[in-house]
């Protein structure tokens, strides 16, 4: 569901991120991807959901050939693709109901159905009782719930987490991690670049560590393997 075959890709300035990568991840896998600051790790995600194409060789998600795709049918691509950010990427002037719901009016869906499944979806992560204030009013947790509520709204196949619980403290980070086990637990892909080592040692997954662009270990129940 996700093949990428002898990627490399280098930036105009000519820094290399990521060489002759091979890599199969299935459906329903959950993967975090490991490795020091600067190893490649944002670009090899990033990959993934056609924010940068491969300047050499082929990744295919969902059975779409991504370099080969048009910038025209990026949007419909990525409807079958949940992303979640360090940052969270929140719109402030919009409501944790409207946050959510804008994915779902997008792609132009029946109002009826939009209002059963945003809070579906927001009373999955916990926050059914705050569908009415801004992302401001939030705690940092509860705006990555919001976040991963929207990512998972359209019920994509994956979701691509970059540094999720990068901004948290740990106890909230847990609490997150959670949802996402849950998500994955319902058949849906996660691959997570993360730095967080207590949660790779302890929720086991599949490991994925990239050093200088290149896969150094792929673990299916991996440790973190760095001191940070
Ligand atoms: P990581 O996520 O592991 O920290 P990145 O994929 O962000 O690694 O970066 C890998 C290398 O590519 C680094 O040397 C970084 O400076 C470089 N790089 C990342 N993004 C860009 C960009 N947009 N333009 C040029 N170089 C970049």
């Amino acid at each position: 569901m996700i093949e990428m075959t002898d990627v490399s890709k280098t930036y105009p300035n000519g820094v290399t991120a990521i060489s002759g990568l091979n890599v199969k991840i299935k459906q329903a896998e959950f993967v975090y991807v490991v490795g020091p600051s600067g190893a490649g790790k944002s670009t090899f995600i990033k990959m993934m959901y056609r924010e940068e194409k491969p300047t050499k060789g082929n990744i295919i998600v969902n059975g779409l050939s991504l370099p080969k795709l048009r910038n025209a049918k990026v949007p419909i691509f990525r409807r079958n693709i949940g992303m979640v950010f360090q940052d969270f990427k929140l719109l402030q002037t919009l409501t944790i109901y409207e946050n959510v719901a804008f994915a779902m009016e997008v792609i132009e869906k029946h109002p009826d159905e939009i209002k059963r499944r945003v809070m579906e979806v927001l009373n999955l992560v916990g926050l059914k009782h705050k569908v009415r204030m801004l992302p401001a009013e939030l705690s940092g947790g509860e705006q990555q719930r919001v976040a991963i509520a929207r990512s998972i709204v359209n019920s994509p196949k994956v979701v691509i987490a970059d540094e999720p619980t990068g901004n948290l403290d740990p106890e909230t980070s847990w609490e997150i991690m959670n949802i996402f086990e849950e998500i994955n637990k319902r058949g849906t892909t996660v691959v997570m670049a993360t730095h967080n080592k207590d949660i790779v040692n302890n929720m086991t997954h599949r490991v994925i560590a990239i050093e200088n662009g290149k896969i150094v270990r792929d673990e299916q129940r991996g440790e973190y393997g760095y001191e940070i």
